[in-house]
């Protein structure tokens, strides 16, 4: 099979590795955003004590914040240096998890049903089969477990706010992290699942006050939006 992902995508994350658990550089919004969408899994899921797969898990904001709250913790993505700052990371502050570079299909093959809670977060719009994530995460979750989502939405607003204001404007993002034709409708990403049989349980949106520079999770999923969904 031929690895679904976009060179050009990994190198783009690549680059800009070093800097990723820098508060205040590239991926600032990350840091910004990771204590609501932690707060939003672990009310779900509760983390304590279960096994969790992060896809496409970067740098390791996300998975590092599980395996802080006691999680087994899993991350895999297929860009090496992200990758490599995550271990560094994991081990200055002490928290126990692995990292590893595969690929979801791959890791799906190997270990189907191996994880309580499979999160992907931020990931899919930088994926050229994003349904075959999709597919691959609804696999690797045990009976009864978690899958979160978290993407793009593709509407004109989407455009004006997440790539004209986000990188252009504001500069919240680098130029060109974004790609408008990647974005995913949840009327789309709620198909993936269903075919994937995962059922869908609920829609966030994640919303951003640039006066204020807070953010915060609503009803609003027309721009940045979360999607929890459960394996039969
Ligand atoms: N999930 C993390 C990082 C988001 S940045 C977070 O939300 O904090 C997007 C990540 O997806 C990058 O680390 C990039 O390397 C990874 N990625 C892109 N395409 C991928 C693919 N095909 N397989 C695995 N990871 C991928």
């Amino acid at each position: 099979m031929t690895v679904n992902a976009d060179p050009q995508e990994l190198n783009k994350f690549g680059e800009q590795a070093h800097r990723w658990w820098d508060l205040d550089g590239d991926f600032r919004s990350l840091h910004r955003i990771n204590p609501l969408r932690l707060d939003w899994i672990d009310a779900r899921a509760a983390l304590k004590g279960k096994t969790v797969l992060d896809v496409g898990c970067g740098g390791g904001i996300l998975a590092e914040s599980m395996a802080a709250r006691d999680a087994d913790v899993l991350g895999i993505d297929l860009s090496t240096k992200p990758l490599r700052v995550a271990q560094l990371h994991a081990m200055e502050s002490g928290v126990v998890m692995q990292y590893r570079e595969v690929a979801v299909e791959d890791l799906a093959a190997e270990r189907p049903a191996s994880f309580d809670v499979v999160s992907c977060m931020e990931m899919l719009e930088h994926v050229p089969d994003p349904a075959s994530v999709v597919r691959a995460c609804a696999t690797l979750v045990k009976p009864g477990g978690w899958v979160f989502f978290s993407t793009l939405n593709r509407n004109v607003k989407a455009f004006a706010l997440a790539i004209v204001a986000a990188e252009h404007v504001l500069k919240l993002l680098p130029k060109g992290t974004h790609e408008y034709a990647r974005f995913i409708r949840p009327s789309e990403l709620s198909r993936w699942c269903r075919e994937a049989g995962l059922s869908a349980v609920g829609f966030k949106g994640l919303e951003y006050n640039p006066l204020t520079g807070r953010y915060w999770l609503s009803d609003d999923t027309s721009v940045n939006y979360l999607l929890a969904c459960r394996a039969p």
